[in-house]
């Protein structure tokens, strides 16, 4: 479903990724782990061609695009290709002066041309997916940042991503309010929807992921079941890296 062959990226003389090489079926859950600065948020960014990719190619569903041919004369490509993933960032990134309803609408009515009707249905059905079904009419400045991320995560799903990407969802919250999305995000994996998850959450791995990578200066350095990483990591880097993260 999702296949990334030794992609490469740099920003000017600096090479964050290094030729990553991966591939995520059909509701596989993947959760990626690593340092500050190896190159996760990239690789995430990549995925949906937020970055421009140097080297390697890159296929979601049935969208295939070579770095050696991604340039704007594809546009139309590219824009399939970030239909076809949903992306939740660390601080949700809603806009401001929307209420949660048309955050969920905006998508659906500007990129998929809905109707009025048709969006404002689709994100009713979804707000009350995310436990917000009486928070419809509220503006994010007075939800909080549990519930402004559940917005964020039924806004990406309302343009029906094949592929949900999430950027340390939950790292930006107060701890109480961390179970939330998490749990949100348990019950989509559950139903099914494919995702690729940036975080150090290790209880939601253990829960959740059907893979666990480790990243490292811009290459993958380790990757196995939750089970493997975490009880019996093989390289050094990994162990050192769980140690110093809040094990639950
Ligand atoms: P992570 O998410 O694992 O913390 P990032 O992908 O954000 O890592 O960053 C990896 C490296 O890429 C860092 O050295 C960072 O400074 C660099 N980097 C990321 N985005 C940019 C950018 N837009 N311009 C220049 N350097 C960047
Ligand atoms: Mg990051």
């Amino acid at each position: 479903m999702i296949s990334l062959k030794n992609i490469k990226k740099s920003f000017g003389t600096n090479e964050v990724l290094k030729g990553i090489s991966l591939d995520v079926d059909k509701s596989e859950v993947v959760v990626i782990m690593g340092p500050s600065g190896s190159g996760k948020s990239t690789l995430l960014r990549c995925i949906t061609l937020l970055e421009e990719i140097n080297e390697g190619t890159l296929k979601i569903g049935d969208i295939e695009i070579k770095a050696e041919t991604h340039s704007r004369k594809r546009g139309n490509e590219i824009r399939a290709l970030r239909q076809r993933t949903g992306f939740v960032f660390q601080h949700f990134n809603l806009f401001p002066h929307k209420t949660a309803l048309r955050n969920v609408m905006e998508g659906p009515l500007v990129v998929k041309k809905q109707t009025k009707e048709e969006a404002t249905k689709i994100a009713m059905n979804l707000l009350h997916k995310v436990g917000l079904g009486d928070k419809v009419e509220m503006y994010p400045s007075s939800l909080s940042g549990g519930q402004q991320q559940r917005v964020a995560i039924a806004r990406a799903l309302a343009m029906e991503p094949l592929v949900m990407l999430y950027d340390e969802p939950t790292s930006a919250l107060d701890p109480e309010l961390v179970r939330e999305v998490l749990q949100v995000m348990k019950n989509l994996a559950k139903e099914g929807m494919t995702m690729i998850v940036v975080s150090h959450e290790i209880g939601f791995a253990r829960d959740v992921a059907d893979r666990v990578i480790f990243m490292d200066e811009g290459h993958i350095i380790e990757e196995g079941t939750a089970e493997q990483i975490f009880g019996n990591p093989r390289e050094q880097r990994t162990r050192r890296f769980l140690n110093s993260v809040d094990n639950d």
